[in-house]
């Protein structure tokens, strides 16, 4: 198994046990455990156990093991409305530099419970989208 960690990262050591977490599933490839900053009851934290900053940057098998663990904790936290929400970068809000996913339970009882976002939608004319889906495309 090809494990690479940071001895200097949080989340790292809360895979060695070296923080305490209120841990979930582990696998051989991922850890998760509850979020000590919740945006609801439930919020969680998968992560691999392979340090990388960026998702891009995982290994797939490490990156495949992921979502099953995020449908069976969505069915646990036990709300029908859930995001799973990705970070990566500090201007898109990544905080922490080690790739988490959360899964952050919607109660329906309460508006500010949950993730809250914005969606400021742009409009691009038939030239310039095909121009982005050329360039895209090319490096597929
Ligand atoms: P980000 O903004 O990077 O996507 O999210 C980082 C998340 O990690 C935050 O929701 C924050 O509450 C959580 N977090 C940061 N440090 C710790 C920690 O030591 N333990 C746990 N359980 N969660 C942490
Ligand atoms: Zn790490």
């Amino acid at each position: 198994m090809a494990v690479k960690q940071l001895a200097s990262c949080i989340f790292c050591k809360i895979i060695k046990g070296e923080i305490p977490s209120y841990k979930l599933i582990e696998t051989e490839f991922s850890f998760s455990f509850l979020d000590i900053g919740p945006l609801s009851k439930g919020h969680a934290l998968i992560i691999p156990k392979y340090h990388a900053e960026k998702l891009h940057e995982l290994p797939d098998e490490h990156l495949t093991d992921v979502l099953p663990i995020a449908k069976k904790i969505a069915a646990a936290q036990g709300v029908p409305d859930y995001n799973i929400l990705q970070n990566n970068g500090r201007i898109a809000h990544q905080e922490v530099p080690h790739v988490h996913f959360h899964v952050i339970p919607k109660p329906s009882t309460s508006d500010d419970e949950g993730l809250v976002i914005g969606w400021p939608v742009k409009k691009f004319e038939k030239d310039e989208m095909e121009k982005i889906y050329d360039a895209i495309k090319q490096k597929l």
